[in-house]
């Protein structure tokens, strides 16, 4: 998708131009990249395994102007994802910083198309652009909300529930999420893992409480079993399943979107504006869930909104265990006016201490979008000293 950008920073998509202001390019002095080891508040359940802590690769863009930073949202291990904090640390160091320095380096929009000279690595090069635009946009005093056209000054707090090995411990979790001030629940399932504790979980909060299930992509459609604990869920009465089967699976999703009650929310599938038109063109997809770290950056995600906008598809945004940092970030596309469900901005915070105010919600249940120049917030000096594992600096 990046690809199909023209270079005054607009998406365009099936002939569609969705203008974003230009801005101009800060002089950059150095780029920092720098990877954090940060012990999660709460141990984490998924499919994946349990996570205790979060390794964090951040982009620090030094330039005459200004500053800016970027979290990029891979994981320690490419199990979510294909890509990882490695790989991505080496993509960075040998391709794409490389390519930038020699192209539109202060210029997080132009660099976009530029940096789509390699193929893939969403991740990394959404870090990278956010970083430059970041820069950009504190140089100029404008929030990265209200350049890519915020409408909502607060959003509410979803929570994410992890896998637990037994429904007391989920459904206390639950409580304790609710009374932080989640606007919904979404909890993660596994086959032999869903239909007993997200029934349970939908008796215990009662009908009010919207509730989601994601299986990052474990049930298959050709086990029985699995289809069978599927078509439980339906009775738990649920605003969407998210992924049941395989990122590539997308003609499995449509059968299987066919046979439940329960809409189908796609997230691991949908990495561009043409995935999502195959998904939604076959029947696969009735909710979408983004990730703008995930599908090659804030420009990108915001063509992604358009669409989902013209399409009339409830869309939100989901999140990767960001510190306050790339929280702040994601609200700025949770604010778009097409993203028509809470996003994932767990009430109780992820990190203690955190790296940056992790914009908690307020007495009425919602989180503030910053409105500060960029993405309106910078990391903790001393937290980042403390934490901080690798420095790398290229300039
Ligand atoms: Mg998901």
């Amino acid at each position: 998708m990046r690809g199909s950008r023209d270079s005054e920073g607009r998406a365009c998509e099936h002939g569609r131009v969705t203008a974003l202001d230009p801005l101009d390019p800060v002089l950059v002095e150095a780029i920092d990249v720098l990877r954090l080891r940060l012990p999660l508040a709460t141990p984490l359940h998924s499919a994946a395994g349990p996570r205790t802590e979060r390794t964090v690769l951040l982009v620090h863009v030094i330039a005459h102007e200004s500053e800016g930073w970027a979290e990029c949202v891979a994981e320690a291990e490419p199990t979510y994802a294909p890509e990882y904090v490695e790989g991505v640390s080496l993509v960075l160091r040998n391709h794409l910083l490389p390519r930038a320095w020699a192209g539109p380096i202060g210029d997080g929009v132009a660099l976009g198309p530029h940096l789509a000279a390699v193929r893939g690595h969403p991740m990394a090069v959404a870090a990278l652009e956010l970083a430059v635009l970041d820069a950009q946009l504190r140089a100029e005093g404008r929030s990265l909300a209200s350049w890519l056209g915020a409408t909502a000054a607060a959003v509410p707090a979803g929570a994410s529930l992890g896998l637990h090995d037994n429904v007391v411990d989920l459904l206390a979790e639950a409580d304790r999420a609710l009374t932080a001030g989640a606007a919904r629940l979404r909890v993660k399932v596994a086959p032999g893992r869903a239909a007993g504790p997200v029934l349970a979980l939908r008796n215990h909060v009662g009908p009010d409480v919207p509730l989601q299930a994601d299986a990052n992509g474990t049930f298959r459609t050709d086990e029985p079993a699995h289809l069978a604990e599927l078509e439980r869920l339906d009775e738990a009465v649920l605003t969407c399943l998210e992924q049941p089967l395989a990122p590539d699976d997308l003609v499995g999703h449509a059968r299987l979107a066919a046979r439940l009650r329960t809409p189908i929310c796609l997230d691991e599938s949908i990495t561009s504006v043409g995935s999502l038109e195959a998904a939604v063109a076959l029947g696969a997809c009735g909710i979408l869930c983004v990730k703008p770290g995930r599908v090659g950056g804030w420009v990108a995600a915001r063509a992604i909104h358009d669409r989902c906008v013209e399409l009339g598809l409830p869309a939100w945004v989901g999140g990767m265990l960001e510190t306050g940092l790339g929280r702040a970030a994601n609200l700025a596309v949770a604010a778009l006016p097409g993203m028509t469900l809470p996003p994932d901005l767990d009430p109780r915070g992820r990190f203690d201490p955190d790296l940056a105010d992790p914009g908690l919600p307020g007495p009425d249940g919602l989180v503030a979008v910053p409105a500060a120049p960029g993405i309106g917030i910078t990391p903790d000096p001393a937290m980042l000293a403390d934490a901080s594992v690798e420095r790398s600096r290229r300039r």
